[in-house]
C-alpha cells in the first residue's frame, strides 16, 4: 500500500489546518469545488478569529461547529446513517495546553456534539456515551435536533435495498480541526457520524486518543477506518514522537509508512508548537485545507 505526506513550514502568527475526511477519489469532478469553497471559507474564518486573539480551544470548537453544520460532511447535520437507520455522533476535543481530553460517543439528537465535548473539558467525567449524552444535553437545556438529511436517508434506503449496508464504509466526510493560537497553544477536535452502516454500539476512533490527541508539542486529528486508526493509536503516536524529539514531518513520514506497511486505511492532519503543519494519508485522498501566514492552501485534487 502506498501513502503520501505533505507539510508547510512554520510561519509567524497563528496556524490552522482542518479536514473533511479521507478516502477514495471523489466520484464526480464537480464535487471538488463546493468542498473546496466550504473548507476555504471555514479555514479563513477560523484564521481571522485566531488573528484577533481567539484561544485555540475556542477556535477548534467554532470550526468544528461550522463543519458540523455543513451537510457535505459526515458530522452533525448530514452525518451518515448506521445499520438501523439512526445517526449516532461522536466528537472529541483536546486542549494541548492542559493536555485534557473530552468527548462524546454515539450521541443522538444533538446538533453540535463538539459543544458537549467542550462542556466536558472542565468536568470530572470527561468522556460520555450513548444515553449519558442525552441526559447531558437535557441538563444543559440543549434542544433536541434531528441531524438526518433527506440525501442521507435516501442513500441508506438504497443501500438497504441492495443489501450492501456494510459497504457504506467508503463515505468520506468526518471532520477535524487543529489550531495553534497567537499564544502558541495547540488544540485539536474531531467530529463524525462514524463509518456508515455499522453495527449498533460500534465506537469510533474519533472520540478516543487514537483519533484526536494534543499536548504542548503537537496536536493531531485523524480520519479513515476507525478500527485501523485505533490499531495504530495514530494521533497519540504522532504526538508522542514529536514530544520525544522528531520533527512533525518526520513523525508523519514514519507513522504513515508504518500504517501503509500494515495496510491501514486512514489519514491525519497536525500542527506542532513551532507552527509547522503536516498531513498524511494511506487513502487515495485526504480533504484538508490550511492557513498559515495569511495564505490558504489545500490537498484537494485539482479539477
Ligand atoms: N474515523 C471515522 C470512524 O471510523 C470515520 C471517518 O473518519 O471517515 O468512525
Amino acid at each position: 500500500m502506498s501513502y503520501s505526506v505533505g507539510s508547510q513550514p512554520s510561519a509567524p502568527g497563528p496556524q490552522v489546518i482542518l479536514h473533511g475526511g479521507a478516502g477514495a477519489t471523489l466520484k464526480s469532478k464537480g464535487a471538488v469545488q463546493p468542498l473546496r469553497e466550504s473548507l476555504h471559507r471555514i479555514v479563513n474564518k477560523i484564521y481571522d478569529h485566531l488573528l484577533q486573539g481567539m484561544p485555540a480551544l475556542e477556535a477548534v470548537v467554532m470550526g468544528c461547529q461550522m463543519l458540523e453544520d455543513d451537510p457535505q460532511f459526515n458530522a452533525g447535520t448530514g452525518a451518515v446513517l448506521q445499520s438501523d437507520g439512526q445517526v449516532r455522533l461522536s466528537a472529541a476535543l483536546m486542549d494541548g495546553r492542559t493536555q485534557t481530553f473530552s468527548g462524546v460517543i454515539n450521541a443522538q439528537r444533538v446538533q453540535y456534539p463538539i459543544k458537549l465535548a467542550q462542556f466536558l473539558q472542565t468536568q470530572n467525567d470527561r468522556v460520555i456515551a450513548d444515553v449519558g449524552t442525552v441526559e447531558l444535553a437535557r441538563e444543559l437545556h440543549i434542544p433536541l435536533y434531528n441531524p438526518i438529511t433527506p440525501k442521507r436517508l435516501h442513500e441508506w434506503v438504497n443501500e438497504c435495498k441492495d443489501g450492501a449496508l456494510m459497504n457504506l464504509v467508503s463515505e468520506m466526510g468526518t471532520i477535524g480541526v487543529v489550531v495553534r493560537d497567537t499564544q502558541g497553544h495547540l488544540a485539536a477536535g474531531t467530529s463524525t457520524g462514524g463509518k456508515g452502516g455499522e453495527r449498533i454500539g460500534r465506537v469510533s476512533d474519533s472520540a478516543m486518543p487514537a483519533g484526536t490527541y494534543a499536548n504542548d508539542c503537537a496536536a493531531i486529528s485523524c480520519t479513515g477506518i476507525g478500527e485501523d486508526i485505533i490499531n495504530e493509536c495514530l494521533a497519540a503516536r504522532i504526538v508522542v514522537r514529536v514530544t520525544d524529539g522528531m520533527t512533525l514531518a518526520e513523525a508523519f513520514e514514519r507513522s504513515l509508512a508504518e500504517c501503509a506497511q500494515r495496510g491501514r486505511d486512514l489519514g491525519a492532519i497536525g500542527l506542532d508548537a513551532h507552527g509547522n503543519i503536516a498531513w498524511g494519508n494511506t487513502t487515495e485522498i485526504i480533504l484538508a485545507a490550511y492557513c498559515s501566514n495569511n495564505v490558504i492552501g489545500d490537498t484537494l485534487p485539482t479539477a
